[in-house]
């Protein structure tokens, strides 16, 4: 099994709920999102009509799930949620769909991991409000239509290109989160502790920012982390000096890497001279399975720029030697 990583920005069950922001104005960071969102959200609602389906894509922690629920919120509906790995049967997904009233929202988290029996009926849902239902088996099986409330269906999905097409059509309304800026982690870090009372001076919501990858998840996760430390060493106010000695102590480094972005990086730097290489490669040197490799270690790494993809495999940059503190290999052609 992978180390559980204090830094993975993946969903745990520990992770404070209380810390989701609840309405969109509390909602900190992705303008261009907030905004259109807010347009869409006052139009639907002045024409009394369900939302357009709306496709929310970006790595773990952005503030997928929070932002649905306050889709709904903000529309005054129903919140149901469920994921995609969650729903085995096609009438698991048809229960859940004709127990929506007109307007309600249903989440699908991870909805690239539906099973393809069961997106086959999302379609026809999405589209005409209908569920086309196939009763019996054999010559005695008959089709049958339900006519749905006219809902909203919001998806997540960690990258868009993992939908099929004509699921990502189905959506009105696609929407890309990015990662956070230091400055609105630093306010959504502040935020944070005001909501779990304890002290935090600016330059220690600095630090903790600085060193949560873009990723609300885990400067909520890192905050109270934090706070923990604060707490035995009798602290009344979490400082700069505080932050660092305790997110040293963590092994999380001074922007944010741990141990298993240190070992993708050092592998590519070591055993493969800087690339490029291959990323099933990389997966079989450092034993994880390429999706992880994709998902949870790269995308923050080369958002830093420490990587490129190229055609030919992945690339260190000059960047990621020097945080490695190792020297760059001479090659020709760069
Ligand atoms: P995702 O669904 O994209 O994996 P979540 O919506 O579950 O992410 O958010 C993860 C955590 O980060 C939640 O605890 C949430 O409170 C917090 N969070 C996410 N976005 C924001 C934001 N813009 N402002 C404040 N907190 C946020």
């Amino acid at each position: 099994d992978a180390p559980r990583r204090l830094i993975s920005a993946e969903k745990r069950p520990e992770d404070d709920a209380a810390l989701r922001p609840q309405v969109l104005a509390d909602f900190t960071g992705q303008e261009a999102a907030r905004k259109n969102l807010k347009v869409f959200i006052e139009s639907a609602k002045a024409r009394g009509e369900a939302l357009d389906h709306v496709l929310f894509v970006g790595p773990p922690g952005l503030g997928k799930t929070t932002l649905a629920q306050i889709v709904a919120r903000e529309l005054g509906v129903s919140f149901r949620s469920t994921s995609g790995p969650v729903i085995a049967k096609a009438g698991d997904l048809a229960a859940q769909l004709t127990n929506l009233e007109p307007r309600d929202v249903l989440f699908i988290d991870e909805i690239h991991r539906l099973n393809p029996a069961v997106e086959e009926i999302l379609y026809p849902a999405m589209e005409d409000f209908q569920l086309d239902l196939i009763i019996g088996a054999g010559p005695a099986a008959r089709s049958v239509k339900i006519d749905l409330a006219r809902f909203t269906l919001i998806g997540a999905t960690t990258r868009a290109g993992l939908l099929t097409t004509p699921l990502r059509d189905r959506f009105g309304i696609p929407v890309r989160l990015n990662f956070y800026t230091a400055e609105e982690l630093q306010s959504i870090v502040a935020r944070g502790a005001r909501v779990i009372g304890i002290g935090l001076s600016d330059e220690g919501a600095n630090e903790i920012a600085r060193r949560s990858r873009g990723t609300p998840r885990i400067a909520g996760r890192l905050l109270r982390r934090v706070r923990d430390f604060a707490v035995v060493e009798g602290a009344a106010e979490v400082t700069r000096a505080l932050a660092d000695a305790a997110l040293r102590l963590l092994d999380v480094d001074s922007i944010g890497l741990d141990q298993m972005d240190r070992r993708y990086l050092d592998a590519i730097a070591l055993k493969f001279g800087g690339g490029p290489v291959g990323v099933e490669t990389i997966a079989a040197a450092l034993s994880e399975p390429r999706d992880a490799i994709e998902d949870i270690i790269e995308p923050y790494l080369i958002q830093q720029g420490f990587v490129q993809r190229t055609p030919r495999g992945r690339l260190l940059t000059p960047h990621a030697f020097r945080h490695l503190g190792l020297a760059e290999p001479r090659r020709e052609g760069r």
